[in-house]
């Protein structure tokens, strides 16, 4: 289906990654390692980790290069299909991104490519306040673009839908300029290594369709 299969994904928060990766998923065997994800996981399961870790994210931080590399390496650790790997969320930091390269030579499994979705910043400040998603399932819905059938209703599993602390429209300012100071450097890194693939985030079928050429 793809010859580009070990990828990372960059975007500015609310660019699209994770509506991506599932679209790429429902075609192909990915591991989708979404770092988000993983942190929510731990927060909702109340663990040291979690505890540190949600305290960062209400104030609109990031966690530490330590907690996520850790996290990463041993998912990738456990993968036995070895298909591809969809990184979503990480790394963030130009110093990830030498982690990961470091991570990557040991498991012998390079990367592909580096997708990066853009966006200014009042479309992505929109998107990401307009930002719902399943409480049980963690799907992620947009209340204009793509809403539940039934409001407040989860399609797949009817759990209830939410939004998040951290999509009001303060905090994702605050994202954002994170976001842009440290994502700079790491562009700069992989378009030097010759990976980057830049894609323009917007409506979901265009996305793909980008998705699928530049990918082959
Ligand atoms: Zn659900």
């Amino acid at each position: 289906m793809f010859k580009k299969t070990n990828l990372v994904l960059l975007g500015g928060p609310g660019a699209g990654k994770g509506t991506l990766s599932s679209m790429l998923k429902e075609k192909a065997q990915f591991l989708h390692i979404s770092t988000g994800d993983m942190l929510r996981a731990e927060v909702k399961a109340g663990t040291e980790l979690g505890k540190r870790a949600k305290t960062i994210m209400e104030e609109g931080g990031l966690v530490s290069d330590e907690i996520v590399t850790a996290m990463v390496g041993a998912t990738l650790e456990k993968d036995e299909e070895k298909y591809g790997m969809l990184l979503d969320g990480y790394p963030r930091t130009l110093n990830q991104a030498k982690l990961l390269d470091a991570l990557l030579k040991k498991l012998n499994r390079p990367l592909d490519a580096v997708v990066y979705l853009c966006g200014d910043d009042d479309f992505l400040i929109k998107r990401l306040t307009s930002r719902i998603m399943c409480r049980k399932c963690n799907r992620i819905y947009n209340q204009y673009a793509f809403p539940p059938k039934k409001a407040g209703v989860c399609d797949d599993c009817g759990g209830e839908i939410y939004q998040r602390e951290d999509d009001s429209e303060a905090n994702a300012r605050k994202r954002l300029i994170t976001f842009h100071a440290q994502t700079q450097p790491l562009i700069d890194f992989y378009q030097q290594k010759g990976l980057l693939i830049q894609m323009s985030c917007g409506e979901r079928d265009d996305v793909f369709a980008e998705a699928i050429t530049k990918l082959n």
